[in-house]
């Protein structure tokens, strides 16, 4: 065992900087020095406890979006590589049919295991990949949640030429934007809840941004719902054309509930989506987007903090003003790591 510094989630609402042990011995693992974490709403879950307890085990230390340098000898000693966080058993029935973001032994860095808010992380060598010369590590701690979002959207099969609308204006529904240009919509319209937001939509390939359902009179052949509460998927519902898809991002919080006229989904035939998480082949797939540049979603980070600074990147993630995209911590700054 060795030790090192983490961002460690005690239980609900305690959170510390400190020295925590690490296993280094665990066989077909290596070692990485994270050198950027990105957070999310999840994590802000994570620490509040809404989070669904299925899905969590404290004390865990936070940090499911991230990139680093490995430590460990070997081939890829010295290499910049991001870590998909779901880790698949590949013997259940659902990893042997290749979808392992639902492996029935659910097992995830970050949430069921240490995740990458520390000076070192031990994680399984066959989830490593490696960045291209040239990526960055700001660039690569945003292939989780693409990846996340790549999932969605292959789960909705997009036909090109659809009219979207993305429910939502955090990075999530920014992301989603993004890769839609990956098939050929006609057009992308967000509704999401704060003006400042618009400069980051309009990056991310967003056609018109609206404030509120109420501005948005049309209907759409796909529907993406990103942004987390109950109001915004009845939003997300209603906006739906008649035949159309509705897919549904957001994590609300375990506890709510969302009232939906069910007449409304049947008469319009509407199919409702849920997604979870990613499988090993669409992490792989936005790690060859990311490596060839034909994905570039770094301009969503808006806030970087140094780790000793998590209290106030926390506080970033959860306050109201400003354009805010993707709040990043940073570590062990290596140069040229970044
Ligand atoms: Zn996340
Ligand atoms: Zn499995």
């Amino acid at each position: 065992m060795i030790s090192t510094m983490a961002l460690v989630v005690e239980a609900q609402d305690q959170i510390a900087w400190r020295s925590r042990e690490l296993d280094d011995s665990l066989v077909d693992e290596v070692l990485i020095a994270p050198t950027v974490v990105g957070l999310c709403g999840t994590d802000l879950e994570i620490i509040s406890g809404l989070i669904d307890p299925g899905y969590i085990r404290y004390p865990v230390v936070l940090g499911h979006e991230w990139a680093g340098v490995v430590k460990s000898d070997g081939p890829l000693l010295g290499k910049l590589v991001v870590v998909e966080g779901i880790i698949p058993c590949w013997h259940c029935a659902m990893c042997r049919a290749g979808r392992t973001n639902l492996c029935e032994v659910y097992q995830e860095i970050g949430f069921t295991r240490d995740g990458a808010a520390a000076q070192l992380i031990s994680v399984p060598s066959q989830l490593v990949h490696v960045l291209a010369p040239g990526v960055t590590a700001l660039r690569g701690c945003l292939v989780e949640p693409s990846a996340v979002v790549y999932q969605a959207l292959l789960k909705s099969s997009p036909a090109p030429n659809l009219k979207v609308l993305i429910v939502g204006d955090g990075t999530i529904a920014l992301l989603a934007a993004h890769l839609l240009s990956l098939f050929s919509p006609n057009s992308i319209d967000m509704v999401g809840r704060r003006a400042a937001q618009a400069n980051l939509a309009e990056s991310a390939g967003v056609t018109n941004f609206h404030t509120s359902p109420d501005e948005v009179s049309a209907v759409y052949d796909l529907v993406i719902e990103a942004a987390g509460s109950p109001e915004s998927v009845e939003t997300a519902v209603r906006k739906a054309k008649r035949g159309a898809t509705v897919t549904l991002l957001g994590l609300t919080g375990n506890s709510s509930r969302a009232s939906l006229v069910v007449d409304d989904i049947v008469n319009n035939d509407l199919e409702i989506l849920g997604s979870f998480s990613y499988t090993s082949k669409s992490f792989s797939k936005i790690v060859e987007l990311i490596n060839s540049s034909q994905i570039a979603p770094e301009f969503l980070i808006t806030h970087r903090f140094p780790i000793t600074d998590w209290a106030g990147a926390l506080a970033t993630l959860s306050q109201s003003a400003g354009a805010r995209g993707k709040v990043i911590l940073e570590l062990n700054q290596i140069p040229g790591a970044l």
